[in-house]
């Protein structure tokens, strides 16, 4: 099976700063801070950013990153969510952990952790996808949890983090197999038996992607677009990354206009329906005729 040299580096920058990160998360590091040094140490081993590091608190699920000037902190009870995703050329590693500093969760979170293995063991070129979603709702409830039956797992493609197909997180009935030699990411989220097991829409928005480079008769937006091609192609970025270029003033302005011109894809915050709290964990592999590389190992 041919596996591109980029996208085993990528793979491996993800998972080495997965692991660095594990061992620097901490009761009252800031939120910002641990973004930053995500986004840094990928940088400096020669990968690139595929979406900004997310870092989600209890019941936030996913898409949450630092503003420029959040002050948030980790506390003490908290159970947080790092979503790590490195590209190189375009070829993408999306890995993702939880870490709990609350006793409370330890069990949902070595759940979702089983989960995960469990759905990775049954993975080879064939397998369908409803079949995997079986295993993670199974797996969910015979431990005592809930699955997140709105967030799923995705097909990825070069400067694509969501290549198309959906690896759901529940049984459906689809018919789609996974191909030997395409790229997945698996991705369990729990939740608590009391939850809805939904995720829905937050009130912060702070990652947004380029859904086209259509002109726009304004001459400052359209170099905006520009810059963001250029930068990030379709990845998702985040308004931190303009901190010292643009004003925050009119870097929101811009950003609400293109969204409202819909060449900007807007990513608010997804919490849990309840506000019960949110696990995940994640691996990025790539089916085989017989079994799996897991790529972010
Ligand atoms: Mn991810
Ligand atoms: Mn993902």
């Amino acid at each position: 099976m041919l596996l591109i040299e980029e996208q085993i580096k990528a793979g491996k920058i993800t998972s080495e700063v997965r692991n660095e990160v594990i061992k620097k998360v901490s009761v009252g590091m800031r939120l910002l801070d641990l973004c930053e040094f995500v986004e840094r140490m990928i940088e400096e081993k020669g990968g690139e950013p595929a979406f900004p590091c997310n870092v989600c608190l209890n019941h936030i699920a996913a898409h949450y990153t630092p503003s420029i000037d959040d002050e948030s902190v980790i506390h003490d009870g908290d159970v947080v969510k790092i979503d790590i995703g490195v590209h190189i050329k375009g070829y993408i590693a999306d890995t993702a952990i939880t870490i709990s500093f609350n006793p409370k969760f330890d069990s949902m979170v070595q759940a979702v952790n089983e989960v995960l293995k469990e759905v990775i063991k049954v993975v080879k070129a064939g397998t369908r996808v409803g079949e995997l979603g079986r295993i993670v709702e199974e797996g969910a409830r015979k431990r005592g949890f809930k699955p997140i039956s709105n967030l799923s797992g995705h097909s990825i493609e070069p400067y694509k983090i969501h290549g198309g197909l959906s690896i759901p997180n529940v049984w459906v009935p689809s018919t789609s197999e996974l191909k030997a030699g395409s790229i997945y990411a698996i991705e369990p989220f729990l939740t608590t038996i009391d939850g809805a097991g939904l995720v829905i829409n937050g009130n912060i928005t702070n990652i947004y992607s380029l859904i086209t480079r259509k002109r726009t008769q304004d001459k400052d937006l359209d170099e905006f677009i520009n810059i963001i091609w250029s930068k990030w192609k379709t990845l998702p970025f985040t308004p931190r990354y303009f901190k010292d270029v643009i004003k925050k003033k009119s870097l929101d302005m811009m950003l609400n206009k293109l969204v409202k011109l819909k060449i900007l894809r807007a990513y608010p915050i997804l919490v849990e329906a309840n506000g019960k709290c949110v696990v995940q964990a994640e691996h990025t592999i790539m089916p085989t005729d017989n079994g799996v590389i897991i790529l972010t190992q």
